[in-house]
């Protein structure tokens, strides 16, 4: 069932998410070759005890780390630790903030040091995808708007959508319904006031096909070719999308 917000409830998920946003620029600055993946998990951990928020992630069904850190052909799920950042890599950071019972959910993916003109190419796509797809996101047109857009921009660009993992409803719980496809399938729902949402393309330099890392949890292009990921939670306004992070 999709869980439609009160105003009160989206001004608390506006503070949680502008929250959020700083600490996402906070992580950004953070990403240099020689840097391990794990320092970004303890600066996660640090900024949002500092902050005032929950890192939504950890032990969200488990998962061992405050924060997704997926390098290179990891699409999302990456856990960090030892990995050291190297010169050309590209990092996708997948955040989460829990603030008065509401959370927030966004990712970016950011170079790591000088990076190809492929891996540049990927970046810009990607994030251009989910403007375009947040750019349908108005009340009464349909979630099917949003995944039409989100493919067909990534498509025309010579790159492929992953299929087997969606965007979210988001709210009380860091999931909820509708899924969000990056690909169409359908119209699905009609979109309304109130409603919040994850949208989250994960866009693939090579085949849209994944695999799952022998941890279980980290999801891999099964090419080995790069991805990334760019998410924003979004509340559906009378005004269209607006961006809470
Ligand atoms: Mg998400």
């Amino acid at each position: 069932m999709v869980i439609i917000k009160s105003d009160e409830e989206i001004a608390i998920m506006r503070k949680c998410g502008k929250i959020l946003a700083a600490i996402l620029d906070k992580l950004r600055t953070e990403v240099q070759p020689g840097i391990k993946t794990g320092q970004l998990d303890i600066v996660m951990a640090e900024e949002s005890n500092k902050r005032g928020v929950i890192p939504s992630f950890k032990n969200y069904r488990g998962f061992p780390a405050n924060l997704c850190v997926s390098v290179n052909d990891e699409i999302v799920h990456g856990i960090p630790g030892e990995r050291v950042l190297q010169e050309g890599d590209i990092v996708s950071l997948d955040a989460g903030a829990k603030l008065n019972g509401f959370h927030t959910d966004a990712a970016i993916t950011v170079g790591v040091g000088r990076i190809s003109k492929e891996a540049e190419g990927l970046i810009t796509v990607t994030e251009g995808s989910l403007k375009s797809g947040i750019a349908q996101a108005i009340n009464e047109a349909w979630i099917g708007d949003i995944s039409s857009a989100i493919q067909h921009y990534v498509e025309s660009r010579g790159f492929s959508v992953v299929r087997e993992y969606t965007g979210h409803g988001v709210g009380r719980d860091l999931h909820e319904e509708p899924p969000i496809p990056n690909f169409v399938v359908g119209k699905g729902l009609l979109l309304r006031k109130g409603m919040a949402l994850a949208i989250e393309p994960m866009v693939n330099v090579g085949d849209w096909h994944t695999k799952l890392a022998a941890n279980q949890w980290t999801v891999l292009t099964a090419d080995g070719n790069l991805s990334a990921h760019f998410e924003h939670t979004i509340a559906i306004t009378d005004n269209g999308a607006e961006i809470l992070v």
